[in-house]
């Protein structure tokens, strides 16, 4: 099964949410789009005043295909089936109250471990890997952000349909 567009709920009930990420420890927040921060309240990295920290999520709910199960099925039987990769980024935020105790160090071992009451974990997909983009700094990494195109009327995400090159050649649900 390929997906090749989203739902981007409606103009007056978005599914986007703008996100401000920090650019150097893993705390996050939900952001009106002209909201500004001085630095991060978490680790005071003032980087995550950044305008390039503020992302256009859409938190993932469900995922469905219009294509037919046959034609899929057909579709994987044959050699031009792609793998698509895609950058995905976990961070990690948490509260200093959350952190029970010190972090421990495992003999022999280049990590450690520390527990946390609660934390907030998230997934980032920020595009197909092959695509580059714009070099951003997310939760202390470095990482190439393509990102999404879609089309703000059917969600589309022209880019994501086979052989379409140019925007201009997308396939749009009506
Ligand atoms: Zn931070
Ligand atoms: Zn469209």
């Amino acid at each position: 099964m390929e997906i090749d567009g989203v739902d981007l709920g409606t103009t007056r009930n978005p599914a986007t949410l703008a996100r401000r990420f920090c650019p150097a420890c893993g705390w996050s927040e939900r952001s009106g789009r002209d909201a500004t921060v001085g630095a991060c309240p978490r680790c005071r990295a003032p980087g995550a005043a950044d305008s390039g920290q503020l992302l256009t999520t859409l938190p993932f709910r469900r995922a469905s295909a219009y294509a037919s199960r046959e034609l899929a099925m057909r579709d994987d039987d044959t050699d031009d089936r792609r793998r698509t990769r895609f950058t995905v980024l976990t961070t990690v935020a948490t509260r200093p109250d959350d952190i029970m105790g010190t972090a421990r160090e495992l003999d022999g071992y280049p990590f450690g471990a520390e527990v946390l009451r609660t934390a907030d974990i998230r997934w980032l997909n920020l595009g197909p890997s092959e695509r580059g983009g714009a070099t951003r700094m997310i939760a202390g990494q470095e990482v190439a952000t393509p990102l999404f195109d879609t089309c703000i009327h059917c969600g589309v995400v022209p880019l994501a349909q086979r052989g379409v090159r140019e925007r201009a050649d997308a396939r749009h649900r009506g």
